[in-house]
Order: C-alpha cells, then sequence, then structure tokens
C-alpha cells in the first residue's frame, strides 16, 4: 500500500458512519447496559418479511435504513424491549440467528417468512420430505433460488441435479 493510499485508508477508519452510529445509540438507549457490550442483551425474537401483514407501516432499521426487505425482531433479555433491524446490521453486528443451521431449521424459519398460500405449501412440502428422508431433502436450483428469495440466507443443503 502506498503512503497516499494507507493515509487515506486510515481515515475512512477514523470517519464516523452515521448508520453504525445510529445503530448503536438506539440499541444502547433500549439496553440495560449503557455500552456496547449491551448487544449481548439481545436476541432475536421473530423473522418476517417487510410485507408482512404483521406491519403496519414499513420497517425501518434501528440505523435509520429503509426498504429492508427481511426484518428481524431482538428482544432484549433484561428489559424485555423490542427492536427491528434489517438484514444490513445482521450481517454488519454478525448478530446470531440460531434458526439458519440445519435444513429442517431452516425450512422452519422459512415458514414464518412465507408471503402467501403458495409459497406455504412449497416449503411445507419439503419440511415433509425432511420428515420422510432425514437422510436430507434435495430441492432443484430453481427451488434453492425461491426458497433464498423468501428468506434472504443461503440454502446450504443438497442440490439436484448435483453440481
Ligand atoms: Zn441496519
Amino acid at each position: 500500500m502506498t503512503p497516499k493510499r494507507l493515509e487515506s485508508f486510515i481515515l475512512g477508519l477514523k470517519r464516523p458512519n452515521p448508520y453504525a452510529d445510529r445503530f448503536w445509540r438506539n440499541l444502547i438507549e433500549q439496553s440495560v447496559d449503557k455500552t456496547k457490550t449491551a448487544i449481548n442483551e439481545w436476541n432475536v425474537d421473530q423473522m418476517k418479511r417487510s410485507d408482512a401483514a404483521y406491519f403496519a407501516e414499513p420497517p425501518e432499521c434501528i440505523c435509520g435504513k429503509r426498504d429492508i426487505v427481511h426484518v428481524y425482531i431482538l428482544k432484549n433479555k433484561r428489559n424485555q424491549n423490542r427492536i427491528t433491524i434489517g438484514s444490513c446490521c445482521v450481517r454488519r453486528w454478525q448478530i446470531a440467528i440460531p434458526g439458519w443451521q440445519g435444513k429442517r431449521n431452516y425450512l422452519q424459519s422459512a415458514l414464518s417468512m412465507v408471503r402467501n398460500d403458495r409459497e406455504r405449501d412449497f416449503v411445507k412440502g419439503l419440511l415433509d420430505k425432511c420428515v420422510k428422508y432425514p437422510k436430507g431433502v434435495t430441492v432443484s436450483t430453481k427451488q434453492k433460488r425461491w426458497l433464498e428469495d423468501i428468506t434472504g440466507h443461503r440454502w446450504r443443503g443438497r442440490l439436484w441435479p448435483p453440481r
């Protein structure tokens, strides 16, 4: 790295990011602990799509981002407060989402994010297969794309035809 590039790199690290600032300010405001370790007070309680009937108004991430598609409702263990965040901050701050490990958990979580009966039937069908074939359910490339569109998370299960 040239000295000039190094300089701009360091400046970039120091430059305050308004989204990050807002995220921490709002999170700490709703927490008991008043430092960044307050993040440990929070768990993902629910996952929804922003177009779910559940939301009276389009949800926003506490970092200020609008137009979020996948919405995570976090609950505070100590004061029961709730905050809403989007994939933006789930990724950025590596918020643990326990439900996505394992195919069955994945499908169970997907079921909570379906938008209509067609998607519900689709996911339920795959879940049924999971019960029937405990060794593993195989999905087509098209089904994989559909699942990922519903959930916003990568499907890491087996594919048919294999690639
Ligand atoms: Zn965010």
